[in-house]
C-alpha cells in the first residue's frame, strides 16, 4: 500500500511575506486530492512547498512515516513525488523525444529509460508522431501533454499538477483531464491544483477550497455541492 502525502499546519511564504497559514491536508495514496481556489490563494505557494522549493516557517510535511520538508527538492524527485509546474516549460529547441528523455533520472539505465519512454508514447500516441519535432513548436495543448509525459518518465509515486488546463481548448482540456483520471485509475496519488472548479471537483476523490492562504473547506468530492461551493468562492456565504 503506498503512502499518504501529509501536509501539516504549514507556514510558508517569500521572504518577509508569509502567504500559507497552517495549511494542513492530507492526499490519501491512489486518489485525486483538488485543490481549488481563486487567484492569489496560495495554491501554487502549497505545491512549491511541499516540492521543497520554498522553505517552511512552521509545519511539517510528510510521505507516510518519512518527513520530507527540509529535505532537497532533488531528493523529493528521488523519493517519488513530482512536481508537474504552472507554464509548460520545456526546452524549445530540444526535441520531444530529448526532453523526454531529460525527465527520467540519470540512474536509470537506457534500457529502463527506454520503457518509460515507450510507455509515454502509448499514453500520448501524438507526442510518438511528434517525437522528432522541436518541443518549441507544438501546440499549447502538445505542450502541457509533453510537460505531464515528462513528469511521469521518472516512474513517480506522488505528481503534484499544477494549473494543466491553463490557457487550453476545452477539448484539450477534457483529454487532459481523461488522462489524469486514467492515470488514478492506474494507482498514482495526485494533487491537482485547477482553476476549472466543476472539472476538477468531477474527477477528484477529495476537495480542498483554499482562499487568502488557508484551507477553507474540506470535503470528499462525493459530498461538495457545486452551488454552495461557489458561494463560498466567491465570499458570499
Ligand atoms: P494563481 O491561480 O493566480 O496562480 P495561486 O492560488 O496559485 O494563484 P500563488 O501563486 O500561490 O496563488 O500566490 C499566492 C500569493 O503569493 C499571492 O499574493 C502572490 O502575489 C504571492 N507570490 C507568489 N509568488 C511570489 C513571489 N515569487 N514573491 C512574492 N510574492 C509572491
Amino acid at each position: 500500500m503506498a503512502d499518504a502525502l501529509q501536509v501539516n499546519q504549514v507556514r510558508a511564504g517569500y521572504g518577509a511575506i508569509n502567504v500559507l497559514w497552517d495549511v494542513s491536508l492530507t492526499a490519501n495514496p491512489g486518489e485525486l486530492t483538488a485543490i481549488i481556489g481563486p487567484n492569489g490563494a496560495g495554491k501554487t505557494t502549497l505545491l512549491r512547498a511541499i516540492m521543497g522549493l520554498l522553505p517552511l516557517t512552521a509545519g511539517t510535511v510528510a510521505l507516510g512515516a518519512q518527513r520530507l520538508d527540509h529535505m532537497p527538492t532533488w531528493r523529493l524527485a528521488q523519493r517519488g513525488i513530482a512536481l508537474i509546474p504552472e507554464g509548460r516549460m520545456l526546452f524549445d529547441a530540444m526535441s520531444v523525444e530529448e526532453n523526454l528523455l531529460i525527465g527520467a533520472f540519470p540512474r536509470d539505465q537506457r534500457r529502463h529509460a527506454l520503457r518509460r519512454l515507450d510507455a509515454a508514447y502509448a499514453m500520448f500516441p501524438k507526442l510518438r508522431e511528434r517525437r522528432r519535432q522541436l518541443a518549441g513548436s507544438l501546440s499549447g495543448g502538445e505542450a502541457q501533454m509533453l510537460v505531464l509525459a515528462r513528469g511521469l518518465m521518472a516512474d513517480p509515486k506522488v505528481l503534484l499538477v499544477d494549473e494543466p488546463s491553463l490557457g487550453l481548448a476545452p477539448v484539450v482540456v477534457d483529454e487532459l483531464f481523461g488522462i489524469l483520471a486514467h492515470l488514478r485509475q492506474e494507482g498514482l496519488t495526485i494533487v491537482l491544483v485547477e482553476q476549472h472548479t466543476e472539472r476538477a471537483v468531477a474527477i477528484a476523490d477529495h476537495v480542498h477550497l483554499m482562499q487568502s492562504g488557508k484551507v477553507v473547506l474540506s470535503q470528499r468530492a462525493a459530498d461538495v455541492c457545486l452551488a454552495q461551493l461557489h458561494e463560498q468562492y466567491f465570499g458570499l456565504a
